[in-house]
């Protein structure tokens, strides 16, 4: 097992203990990935003061399950990373995204688009391009951003499927350079480009990873974000989504990820590495936490020390 050296300073920079939280979704059973992703957070609040928080990400309604909310909740406290206030489900927050929505729809950055994935790959394939950006989605070519108001009105109007778009150039040029502080990485700019004109909200499902984290991350006064290294890119659109929202903007850290013995990362499918699986299977948190190299949780000398 892997994990590698993260640290968070005890003293917050500013001197204000961290606010943290854990963001699961529940399509799955947690695994010992997800052990380490939430003690991190619970620790870094922990060891300042502060507080450590829980958001269900449960917006994607075809693949969240009662029964997985369940078990991340059992999973917590049988792990003792026992969360401050109420437990937030996404799924119960979706006025305010259509709110920030259209708030960002007034100020002309949102554009439909009606691009089957068909035809993005293909549109990227013929222009030469690497089929997959970063975090393997494709980077939108932009083919439906400058599509005149009349055609757009037109195909809403006959009913066509679309999704909404965030036109990045555009947004950026309201907002001007953006940078987050990554305790890291240190000062750290955001390129939002690098991921394109990213989906905010689709015809069906009225809003996104992007739009509901970056919102609820301010309710919620998260002043530290912390999420795995997988997620680092993630954190360019969230800074110029609060920019554009006119939202603080929190601290950073992206941890490493938990391997394998064989180096693989985690995955939600593999029932071995799960937190049920180990705990039905008469494993303590103890060895949890030695499985993952770390102390017992709250003990001094963990991962935040
Ligand atoms: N819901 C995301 C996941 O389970 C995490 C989101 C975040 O921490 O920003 O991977």
């Amino acid at each position: 097992m892997m994990t590698g050296k993260d640290r968070v300073p005890d003293v917050p920079p500013g001197g204000r203990p961290f606010v943290t939280r854990f963001a699961p979704s529940p399509s799955g059973y947690l695994h010992l990935g997800h052990a380490y992703a939430a003690r991190f957070a619970w620790e870094a609040a922990h060891r300042s003061g502060g507080r450590f928080l829980l958001r269900i990400e449960d917006i994607d309604a075809s693949r969240a399950r009662p029964e997985f909310e369940q078990g991340i909740c059992n999973d917590m406290v049988w792990l003792g990373l026992t969360w401050d206030g109420p437990l937030r489900r996404q799924s119960e927050r979706l006025e305010a995204y259509a709110a920030a929505l259209d708030y960002l729809d007034g100020q002309g950055v949102l554009y439909p688009c009606f691009c089957t994935r068909r035809q993005i790959r293909q549109e990227v394939a013929g222009a030469g391009q690497a089929p997959h950006g970063l975090d393997g989605e494709m980077v939108y070519p932009g083919i439906c951003r400058h599509l005149s108001a009349d055609e757009r009105q037109h195909r809403i109007a006959r009913g066509e499927a679309y999704a909404i778009r965030l036109d990045v150039e555009a947004a950026l040029g309201r907002t001007g350079p953006l940078y987050w502080h990554d305790l890291k990485r240190g000062r750290t700019k955001a390129e939002p480009h690098l991921l394109g004109d990213v989906v905010l909200a689709r015809k069906d499902t009225p809003t996104s990873y992007h739009l509901a984290c970056t919102v609820d991350d301010a309710a919620m006064g998260v002043t530290l974000v912390t999420r795995g290294e997988d997620l680092f890119h993630s954190s360019h659109i969230h800074r110029l989504l609060q920019a554009l929202l006119g939202l603080p903007v929190p601290l950073y850290y992206h941890h490493n990820l938990v391997a394998d013995s064989r180096g693989q990362r985690m995955a939600k499918r593999n029932r071995a590495v799960s937190l049920k699986y180990l705990r039905d299977s008469r494993h303590t948190p103890d060895e949890i936490w030695r499985l993952l190299g770390l102390s017992e949780a709250g003990a001094a000398t963990a991962i935040c020390a």
